[in-house]
């Protein structure tokens, strides 16, 4: 299904794009550069608020172009150290974006380290069994501009609440693709977006600091490792054998370990980058013995960093998280032999956090009250 919207989202644009729509309506090319500062630097939210654009040029833009392709319907916070966005977008459709802060040894909170982690698509057709996002399908992929709009969003909220003394630079420190969907499933207009996200012109956001996560599209994970990009790539493991891969994403047959594994090296090599591998410990899933003996071999392999999430329970499935002491000798395994190994015990639980639950409370909380 494809979302047609009424209007092109000006986040769409790139400044050459901009310049030639410009001067196809007659303006000076200038004034495409005046546009994407106000837009990328400066951050308004408004055509009224483009100061130094004729009001003729603005009342034209805003005929062509959409400024919000996404509305902030909805802020949750957990304990200072979790935001969730949920954004509604123009066909009603409702999207997750998440803020996570990274509390740090001597700094207030409000001075931490921050990670946004966005949504490219409208539900997801992958189907992992631990996550909320694919329990009602897939509906459509974001566009580009949508995809940037949940950065500028989060650009809205934090200007608001932190005034900084370089408020052209964003204010956060990481981008992860790990929202809502599967990004390599809309890999052009991912690409499109944080080629935008990335530009000087626009965010101006380092390819370093931006990480990609998919459940495993060897085909697209091979473009990736061609693109002149030094994005950051994490694979959606979760299971050490096909066997067990298998039980919990469903991606596993159409591409098993023996496929997915090869791809991965050829990203990691003609990147030079380290990939992450994340594997959610589920009890007596895939938390066994072997599975860190198995695991632990895929990541000396590929000398990939391994990071660990306790699951998270999700409303409607069975499994449960491992107790500590399981979850410390699944650690322990990979240290003996020399994984670089991180444990995230998950922040913001308690605000719907594993990806899709608040979108999909909040869609059931809308339909009951038709
Ligand atoms: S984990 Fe990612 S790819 Fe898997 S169902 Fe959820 S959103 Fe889709």
């Amino acid at each position: 299904m494809k979302f047609v919207p009424e209007k092109k989202p000006i986040y769409e644009e790139t400044l050459d794009s901009l310049t030639e729509k410009l001067v196809e309506m007659n303006e000076k090319p200038f004034r495409a550069k005046q546009v994407i500062e106000w837009l990328y630097k400066k951050r308004v939210g408004s055509w009224d608020e483009m100061t130094n654009l004729p009001k003729t040029l603005r009342s034209k833009l805003s005929e062509q172009f959409e400024i919000a392709p996404a509305k902030q319907i909805l802020t949750k916070q957990s304990g200072d150290i979790t935001d969730k966005l949920l954004l509604q977008l123009g066909d009603g459709s409702l999207i997750e974006t998440v803020i996570i802060r990274v509390p740090q040894e001597g700094v207030g909170l409000e001075h931490s380290r921050k990670t946004v982690c966005i949504s490219t698509q409208v539900g997801c057709a992958f189907g992992c069994r631990f996550c909320a996002s694919g329990l009602d399908g897939w509906k459509r992929n974001l566009s580009t501009g949508e995809i940037v709009a949940q950065l500028l969003q989060v650009c809205f909220l934090e200007d608001a609440r932190t005034p900084r003394a370089r408020p052209e630079i964003p204010s956060f420190d990481n981008i992860v693709v790990m929202g809502m969907g599967e990004p390599l499933a809309n890999y052009d207009n991912l690409l499109a977006a944080l080629k935008i996200i990335n530009a000087d012109w626009g965010l101006n956001f380092g390819a370093r600091r931006i990480t990609v996560s998919t459940s495993g599209v060897v085909p697209q994970i091979k473009r990736l490792a061609e693109e002149p990009f030094q994005f950051r790539l994490a694979i959606s493991l979760h299971g050490a054998t096909n066997e067990v891969r298998e039980q919990i994403m469903p991606i596993n047959k159409r591409w098993p370990l023996e496929e997915l594994l090869p791809a991965a090296k050829l990203f990691s090599q003609k990147q030079g980058r380290m990939l992450t591998l994340e594997y959610i410990l589920i009890e007596e899933v895939n938390d066994q013995l072997e599975q860190a003996e198995h695991l632990a071999d895929i990541a000396n392999d590929l000398r990939a960093h391994v990071n660990l999430i306790p699951y998270n329970t999700v409303e409607g499935l069975p499994w449960k998280r491992p107790g500590i002491p399981r979850q410390d000798r699944f650690v322990s395994i990979l240290k003996e032999q020399g994984v670089s190994v991180t444990i995230r015990r998950e922040k913001g639980h308690e605000i719907d956090a594993a990806c899709g639950q608040l979108r999909l409370r909040t869609e059931k909380e809308l339909q009951t009250a038709k």
